[in-house]
């Protein structure tokens, strides 16, 4: 039995003083393959360099819509050597009204750049997508998308997106921060989910699981804030598993990873 984790930051400076021990505890545990995203130009490196030396790792390169505004004026020909580099999909990418200060417009062209490439080269994109749901769909019903399929990371848009997202090839995974008693309505949209686009992330070291559910805690160095480890991915799986009633979730999982990630696992996944 495997375990995938479709979205995590891995490369993250909170996680830095503890990734020796992280690294080791993932090597021996049955977490089989994990997509780490970068979000900004700066970590791109890091994540190249993790997943040199771990084969478990799947790199993805991608302006995350919170950091569009610190992209530098070479950052398409940058994220375009990585891309040639590494077998590696495009993300973290996509659009957030959300987050104060926004600028929709940059957001919405250095998304569909990225999208543009990831659809040009037939590689998954990891999206993300906060209360900007019309757009996103308007976009990706606007533009060429890769055939491979796409991620919809920590899916929580209502029920009614789920149709037509599904329709243009979307698949969506479920972070344990929705196993928060709050977030009803997203666990209520899980089960409208067909399963064979389902997918289960820990997006660590953020969106934090309640505690029932955080078995590996873990907390920032400098701030002592509590960080979402990466091992947490299991007690996730068996969550939604409940959650859903999906006995096979592990086989469901698996396949639908294998799925969206093919032409870019290489010989990973042995
Ligand atoms: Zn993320």
């Amino acid at each position: 039995m495997f375990y995938y984790d479709a979205h995590c930051h891995l490369q993250d400076r909170r996680l830095k003083p503890f990734l020796p021990e992280i690294v080791d505890a993932i090597s021996r545990s049955n977490i089989k393959l994990i997509s780490v995203c970068g979000s900004e130009e700066k970590d791109w490196q890091d994540v190249a360099e993790l997943s040199k030396k771990y084969n478990w790792i799947v790199p993805s390169f991608g302006v995350h819509p919170w950091y569009v505004k610190d992209i530098s004026n070479h950052w398409f020909d940058n994220l375009l050597k990585y891309l040639d580099e590494y077998n590696c999909g495009v993300g973290e990418i996509g659009l957030d009204t959300w987050i104060k200060g926004y600028d929709i417009e940059l957001q919405e062209a250095v998304f569909v750049r990225q999208l543009k490439i990831a659809a040009e080269r037939n590689i998954p994109a990891s999206i993300h997508c906060v209360k900007a749901w019309d757009r996103l769909v308007k976009i990706l019903k606007t533009n060429p998308l890769p055939w491979c399929g796409f991620l919809i990371h920590s899916y929580g848009g209502l029920k009614n997106y789920i149709k037509p997202l599904y329709e243009l090839g979307a698949y969506f995974s479920f972070p344990g921060y929705y196993a928060n008693e709050k977030k009803v309505e997203q666990r209520e949209s899980f089960k409208e989910i067909p399963i064979e686009r389902l997918l289960i992330e820990t997006d660590a070291p953020d969106q934090l699981p309640p505690d029932f559910l955080n078995k590996h805690p873990l907390f920032d160095e400098n701030r002592k804030r509590p960080l979402n480890h990466p091992l947490n991915l299991i007690p996730i799986y068996e969550f939604t598993a409940q959650l859903l009633g999906l006995h096979k979730l592990h086989e469901i999982v698996e396949e639908n990873f294998l799925r969206l990630f093919s032409d870019v696992i290489g010989g990973r996944s042995e």
